[in-house]
């Protein structure tokens, strides 16, 4: 039986998955790749750290040095996180001839292809399906088993973080703090939840499926990112009311020889299958022109399902698969498309605001917006008139352009009788 040896760098959340599926999935792993799989060094930061399972101690080492330069490892397993120092130990491996599989999507979303690049001149895999919605298999569905669609959509909920607090919100009217602090208490937020609040994190994997799906290379500065800390429980209950739910939408669509990539709070239908995707999970739906549409649903995140995906890929690369082509990244000439500015991005809004209760308002706010070429579908005012004489009102706009609606934001500003924009929401039709 062929040996293998291989190194984790990183024995946290995912780390330690991975070296419980190694020990309780053995046998299935040595009859998938035909090898034994022995981890033989893992790079930590404290290897005095109680890690709460039992790895021997000689095996954790906190000087990468001996990873890479023990010529008999073979596969190095990246799950530290972070740019800096991740990928100077992988460009190190990569010229060590070492295979790579890692499941950090800021690191390939930023410098993935010029690693894959390397990789493939030094004639070594690179597999990352980790790296987006944890457990589902998308990268590799996408590569391997829709390679002959042209896609045309793909529309994900794909940050477990932020779609907890968000369903906990809707279903069980918390406020957003509230929410924030309950996620974090269960391990699915960070101390510092910035790169799941803001949406970096979902926009990330939004670029790595992006140039999957298209055969470009985007860079993330061009994807429309907001995050879900202006959401409030105002918001949560319109969208109720009007028969949506919001989710935190990562959306990139095919508009002819452009691409309209963006990731925001979005209300969707409530009989829409991704208005049912609660909790930490994730979904991914892809629309492609030969298989019509796919949807993807799993765990997006934590120790085993991540490390699922990790192991997998360790696998494939023992089963030496180079018809997955290290999944590519590819950037082909051919397919060079744009991104489309966010002022003409298309989608119907949802405006809340608040006003004085006089006479003329609702006129004044339809003029401005008639001017701007932006028609109202729905309108609801919520509630009476606060001691202030201010009432809440809320609109649904028909399609628009997102520059239009920008424009009458602008305008309504202006307004004596407007007091303040409280919210726009995208809300997503689905055809
Ligand atoms: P984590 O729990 O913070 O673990 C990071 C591990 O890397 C720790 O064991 C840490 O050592 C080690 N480490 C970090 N920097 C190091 C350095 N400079 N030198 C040596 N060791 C270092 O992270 P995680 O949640 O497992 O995530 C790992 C990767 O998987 C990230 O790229 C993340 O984006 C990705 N990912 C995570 C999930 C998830 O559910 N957590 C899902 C998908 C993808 P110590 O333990 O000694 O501190």
């Amino acid at each position: 039986m062929n040996k293998v040896k291989i190194a984790l760098l990183g024995l946290g959340n995912v780390g330690k998955g991975v070296w419980e599926i190694f020990k309780n999935n053995t046998e299935e792993i040595i009859r998938r790749s035909g090898c034994e799989i022995e981890i033989t060094k893992i790079l930590v930061n404290d290897i005095n750290k109680d890690r709460g399972i039992e790895v021997p101690n000689e095996i954790l080492t906190d000087n990468i040095e001996e990873i890479l330069n023990d010529n008999s490892i073979q596969i190095i397993v990246e799950l530290m996180g972070g740019v800096d120092p991740a990928a100077d130990y992988i460009l190190r491996a990569i010229k060590s001839k070492k295979h790579v599989v890692t499941a950090n999507k800021q690191l390939i979303a930023i410098q993935g292809k010029e690693l894959l690049d390397l990789a493939r001149k030094e004639g070594v895999l690179f597999y990352y399906e980790g790296s987006v919605a944890g457990g589902i298999p998308i990268l590799k569905g996408i590569e391997e088993s829709l390679t002959a669609n042209k896609i045309e959509e793909i529309v994900g909920i794909i940050n477990g973080t932020t779609n907890y607090i968000l369903t906990k919100m809707s279903l069980e009217g918390m406020d957003f703090e509230t929410a924030l602090k309950e996620a974090q208490e269960k391990g699915y937020a960070e101390a510092d939840p910035t790169s799941d609040i803001e949406s970096y994190d979902a926009v990330y994997k939004l670029a790595i499926l992006t140039s999957l799906s298209f055969g470009i290379n985007v860079n993330v500065n061009d994807i429309y990112r907001e995050g879900i800390s202006k959401i409030s429980s105002h918001d949560i209950q319109n969208a109720k009311e009007f028969g949506y739910t919001i989710k935190l939408l990562a959306i990139a669509k095919e508009r002819g020889n452009s691409l309209e990539l963006r990731v925001h709070p979005t209300m969707i239908p409530l009989n829409h299958p991704l208005s049912n995707v609660n909790d930490s999970f994730n979904a991914i739906l892809i629309k492609g022109n030969a298989v019509g549409d796919l949807m993807f649903y799993g765990r997006g995140a934590g120790s085993l399902p991540t490390g699922s995906a990790v192991a997998s890929d360790i696998i494939s690369i023992l089963r030496n698969d180079m018809t997955l082509r290290s999944i590519s990244l590819v950037e082909n000439a051919d397919l060079q498309k744009t991104i489309l500015p966010r002022e003409e991005f298309t989608s119907r809004y949802y405006l809340r605001l608040t006003v004085k209760d006089v006479s003329g308002v609702l006129g004044q706010i339809s003029t401005i917006l008639g001017k701007n070429d932006v028609s109202i579908s729905s309108f609801i005012q919520k509630g009476e008139k606060d001691a202030n004489n201010i009432v809440r009102i809320v609109f649904i706009t028909h399609d628009t352009l997102e520059g239009n609606i920008m424009k009458s934001i602008e305008d309504l500003k202006k307004l004596e009788v407007v007091d303040e924009i409280k919210n726009l929401i995208r809300v997503e039709k689905f055809i």
